[in-house]
């Protein structure tokens, strides 16, 4: 069955284009003006954008699997979500357990995706331990299609040593992928929590405390002097704050070829959150935590300068009711996450081009195009062009809606992003050339497939 989209607003690479574009076994077959209608089923597209499928570089589902700590959303819960708002491909952090191979992760990741998910997928390597035996996985990681790994500067039982993270950025490097790092200085917060628990400030309104503007930017000075020692580009996740973008853009001026990435939460709530009654604040409590306006303002400034690369969720979603309770009387156990990854084309569309900042190519670059190209997925995934999957977003700009938990595919009961009036809103996706949302409506399930991934195509 061959599909063709007419009369839309093409996102294009060299900006949005009125064309029509038409779909065969599951490719883009052609892209151009008044194409044939010939045994095709039509979408008008009328009025509307027409993206290429969204990647979301930067999720969590069924993390914590079998403690109390396991996140709400799942593969299939998760996976649906994403495709409902747009998102067409997932990278998810498969996370090996200490002591255990990298393959054991990348299996159990496998399992736990493979035939659940309603998106395509690929997972990111997390890397814990490092020793000859993990170093050399790396080639048999980059045979199945694995080719971009995630350390951690924070958090015990996932923080490793600088030496450590120089010499992973090297191995990497040499496989022609990317270690995207969580920059934090795990020490000060350490140090910060213990001298807040102590002073009695239990409350979720110490979270951004123990997670300071410098404790990043520290952090992201460090991750970026490794890289330049090692002689690799990197990747920095989640970037909140005007100081850590500072140390980002001060190793730019010096030629060190960096990735940015951050998220929507960053660009839309501040640190107010944190003075909620009760424990509600507990909903806004993930690590990096929320900013002051000023951060926002430069965080705007850098994405429609095109220093941001890539925007990505950080979905990581535990239930209030439930397991965000755990930190109810001490903030440090509150598990850090909020859902996301349903809502992020309506947000950065909503605030990023209606508020702006961006413009829809930009919004098409660092949410397609940018993902695919770093994270070796270019030209297959992430661009509208003739010969590429067939994963498409018809957006339309003009619906206006407002987000509710109660009507979210998210498997979570709450979102941070309650009641807000969003000023567009994802409409069709076809999947693999399938048409898999209608209306807003997810229509097919169960359709993603992995992803297996090439080495990174650097543009700086
Ligand atoms: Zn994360």
């Amino acid at each position: 069955m061959s599909i063709l989209i007419q009369n839309g607003t093409l996102v294009l690479p060299n900006g949005p284009t009125a064309a029509d574009l038409r779909v065969e076994d599951g490719k883009i077959a052609a892209i151009g003006p008044g194409l044939s209608a010939e045994g095709c089923q039509v979408i008008d597209a009328r009025g509307k954008l027409v993206f290429p499928g969204f990647i979301d570089t930067h999720t969590h589902f069924e993390m914590n699997k079998g403690t109390d700590r396991e996140t709400a959303d799942d593969w299939t819960t998760g996976t649906r979500a994403a495709l409902a708002g747009g998102t067409t491909c997932v990278l998810d952090f498969a996370e090996p357990d200490h002591g255990c191979s990298l393959q054991s992760a990348l299996d159990a990741w496998h399992s736990r995706a493979d035939g659940h998910a309603s998106c395509n997928y690929s997972f990111h390597m997390t890397i814990v331990d490092w020793d000859q035996r993990i170093r050399d996985e790396l080639p048999r990681m980059t045979e199945q299609g694995i080719t971009s790994y995630k350390v951690y500067l924070a958090y015990d039982g996932m923080r490793i040593p600088d030496g450590t993270a120089y010499e992973i950025i090297k191995a990497v490097g040499k496989e022609g992928g990317i270690v995207g790092c969580h920059c934090e200085n795990g020490d000060l917060i350490d140090e910060s929590i213990a001298e807040l628990k102590a002073a009695g400030k239990l409350s979720p309104s110490s979270h951004p405390l123990a997670h300071s503007a410098v404790i990043e930017a520290e952090a992201v000075g460090r991750w970026l002097a490794l890289a330049e020692q090692a002689g690799y580009p990197v990747n920095v996740v989640h970037l909140s704050t005007q100081r850590g973008l500072e140390q980002a853009l001060l190793a730019r001026s010096h030629g060190q070829p960096l990735y940015l990435e951050s998220c929507p939460q960053y660009f839309t709530m501040t640190d107010e959150k944190y003075q909620l009654p009760g424990f509600e604040s507990a909903k806004f409590v993930f690590s990096p935590p929320l900013r002051k306006q000023e951060d926002v303002d430069a965080l705007w400034e850098a994405l429609s300068e095109d220093e941001i690369d890539t925007i990505g969720t950080d979905h990581c979603s535990f239930d209030y009711a439930t397991t965000k309770q755990l930190g109810k009387d001490d903030f440090s156990q509150i598990p850090p996450g909020i859902p996301g990854t349903e809502h992020r084309p309506a947000i950065m569309y909503t605030f990023g081009v209606k508020g702006g900042h961006i413009d829809v190519l930009q919004m098409m670059l660092s949410m397609s195009e940018r993902p695919a190209r770093l994270f070796g997925m270019f030209p297959q995934k992430g661009t509208l062009a003739v010969g590429s999957d067939a994963d498409i977003v018809i957006f339309d700009p003009d619906h206006t809606w407002r987000i509710h938990a109660a009507d979210q595919y998210q498997n979570v009961d709450y979102t941070p992003y309650e009641d807000m009036e969003m000023a567009g809103r994802t409409d069709t996706v076809l999947l693999n050339g399938q048409i898999a949302v209608e209306g807003g409506r997810v229509v097919r399930e169960g359709l993603g497939t992995f992803v297996s991934r090439g080495p990174s195509q650097f543009w700086r």
